[in-house]
């Protein structure tokens, strides 16, 4: 029923008992995710990889957060490493990476080199991208749609996670190729601003996600995210858009299944053949 199109299954806050995350997020009707590879450590890219390969609900992003650029060595074996990963099976995209101004562990200049690269890479590779953008608004968003569309000359999709910006920055998004994740945020009760431009929005673009373990959703707050907690997104976003919560499940996983392109990958329930 949903996808959690965005979430750390790898991080080491589900370590101790991620095969029952695996089976409560099933029990909830979440038949697959996108486990991102990049957000806790770059090697943990290797660790969603290993997942994905050992789980048929699990599909896998492999990428450089914007925290981490600085951890990758683009003069030495960094690009090695990850076009390594992103040649693995059941790899579905890159990232998720981008620009974060908010906390500013790697340089501007480092984050918007190692983005660059990335973009590059995904359309080298044809792969849709999971993008992250937070700090220093508009200034971050103007420099990620800048960098979006030289390096991925009009040939790249993907898609921007949990969104927390404009709705005139959100039109321009879809107009360059992208589509628009929710997280818990939407939840939120003082975040009635992010609920108006959720609703202003075409359903086709749209997708739900957790961004687990960070990030639970409004009366879970506090607490490790999980993501059987996907569906609490998709009820607030079905509320916000008027429509029936099995509309919504049913077209932000459509709309996750064709930017992942999860039909045609073996270990995959689904096999529409797209
Ligand atoms: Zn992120
Ligand atoms: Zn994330």
């Amino acid at each position: 029923m949903w996808i959690d199109s965005h979430c750390h299954i790898s991080a080491d806050a589900f370590s101790a008992d991620r095969g029952d995350v695996l089976d409560r997020a099933t029990r909830a009707g979440v038949d697959a995710l996108i486990a991102i590879g990049s957000g806790y450590g770059l090697d943990h890219n290797a660790s969603a990889l290993s997942l994905a390969a050992e789980d048929p609900r699990v599909f896998a992003t492999v990428g450089v957060h914007p925290h981490e650029a600085s951890e990758l060595d683009l003069n030495g074996d960094g690009r090695g490493r990850l076009e390594a990963w992103l040649g693995a099976p059941r790899v579905v995209g890159v990232g998720e990476c981008g620009l974060d101004y908010h906390y500013m562990n790697s340089d501007r200049d480092v984050q918007r080199e190692v983005l660059a690269y990335q973009l590059a890479l995904a359309r080298d590779r044809d792969l849709p991208v999971s993008i992250h953008v937070r700090g220093d608004e508009p200034n971050a968003f103007e420099e990620l749609l800048d960098i979006w569309r030289t390096e991925g000359r009009g040939e790249i999709e993907g898609v921007l996670h949990c969104y927390t910006g404009t709705l005139d920055f959100a039109l321009r998004a879809l107009d360059a190729n992208l589509y628009i994740s929710f997280s818990g945020i939407l939840t939120f009760r003082n975040d009635r601003g992010l609920r108006q431009t959720a609703a202003a929005l075409p359903l086709e673009k749209l997708m739900v996600e957790t961004d687990a373990p960070l990030l639970s959703p409004e009366g879970l707050r506090g607490r490790r995210n999980e993501p059987e907690s996907v569906g609490v997104v998709g009820e607030v976003l079905a509320a916000t858009l008027g429509a029936p919560l099995e509309e919504i499940a049913h077209a932000t996983a459509a709309n996750a299944r064709r930017l992942f392109r999860l039909g045609g990958i073996s270990g995959s329930d689904e096999r529409s053949g797209g």
